[in-house]
């Protein structure tokens, strides 16, 4: 089940096969991320979804349970209103973000 679910990201990229942001101004330009979160956060390295279909990016990991899957800060925020077309926001890309990161740390560290 969970394997369906963590979809491959070359899976995905193939189906949209473009860089998402050309001729856009990247999220973390407009909201002024500081250099380690965006090498921490998963926009930057797959760059072929916008924000907002990818699982546990920075701003998606919030205190509310920081799952990575609340999308609901994406609905006003300022990037998807700019770009998102009034699509649905759907998720697309899972287990490649800081909260998956971070999950696999914690393992790593009650060995
Ligand atoms: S809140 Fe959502 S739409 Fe806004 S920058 Fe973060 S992931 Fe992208």
């Amino acid at each position: 089940m969970a394997e369906t679910k963590t979809r491959k990201a070359a899976e995905v990229k193939e189906e949209r096969g473009v860089n998402f942001w050309i001729d856009k101004s990247p999220c973390w330009d407009l909201c002024n991320c500081p250099e380690m979160i965006k090498g921490e956060c998963p926009v930057a390295k797959y760059q072929f979804l916008p924000c907002w279909e990818i699982e546990g990016t920075y701003c998606k990991l919030d205190d509310r349970g920081a799952t990575g899957k609340d999308t609901s800060i994406c609905e006003t925020c300022r990037v998807y209103k700019k770009y998102g077309n009034g699509q649905p926001i759907v998720l697309k890309l899972f287990g490649k973000g800081i909260n998956t990161h971070l999950e696999e740390l914690d393992r790593v560290a009650r060995k």
